[in-house]
């Protein structure tokens, strides 16, 4: 079980992506740092918008620039901090993922390229209040996934 942990300031983007997103899909990638055994903190998300997770996933020119400067300043101790995985909203429907939305994570745990050991697929959306709604599943490259513990740290 992987219990990932949203910081304030992570909470506010996400929020900001989706107030602006409106009733369109946004989305980007996860940096995260490694706090303890099973245990991760978010660190780091961009934010690209207007279109399908499947494009957010394509769209990789802005999220390699976010992930080099991030590296840059985390004096690349990738044991520490590293790629976590990837968010996007569900404007108008559950937070859980979609068959697409597996498959899309279950291509990039696999890829070789990536080389990562798990992925985490954040979901989000605006509650009828403007709170954060969301979900959090771990993908393995064994093809396996399970829902992950999310932890809000702070309240905005
Ligand atoms: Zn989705």
């Amino acid at each position: 079980m992987i219990t990932i942990s949203i910081p304030p300031d992570i909470e506010r983007t996400l929020l900001k992506a989706l107030k602006t997103a409106g009733s369109k899909e946004c989305g980007g990638v996860l940096m995260g740092e490694h706090m303890g055994p099973g245990q991760f903190a978010v660190r780091h998300a961009t934010v690209q918008g207007g279109g399908r997770f499947s494009s957010f996933v394509r769209d990789t020119q802005t999220a390699l620039r976010s992930l080099r400067t991030f590296f840059r300043q985390t004096d690349h101790d990738y044991a520490r901090f590293n790629y976590l995985g990837e968010w996007h909203s569900h404007p108008s429907f559950s937070v859980q993922p979609s068959t697409t939305d597996h498959q899309a994570m279950l291509d990039i745990v696999k890829d070789v390229r990536v080389g990562a050991n798990f992925v985490v697929l954040l979901i989000v959306k605006l509650s009828n209040r403007d709170a954060l709604e969301a979900s959090a599943h771990t993908y393995l490259p064994d093809g396996s996934f399970a829902l992950s513990t999310l932890i809000f740290q702070g309240t905005l």
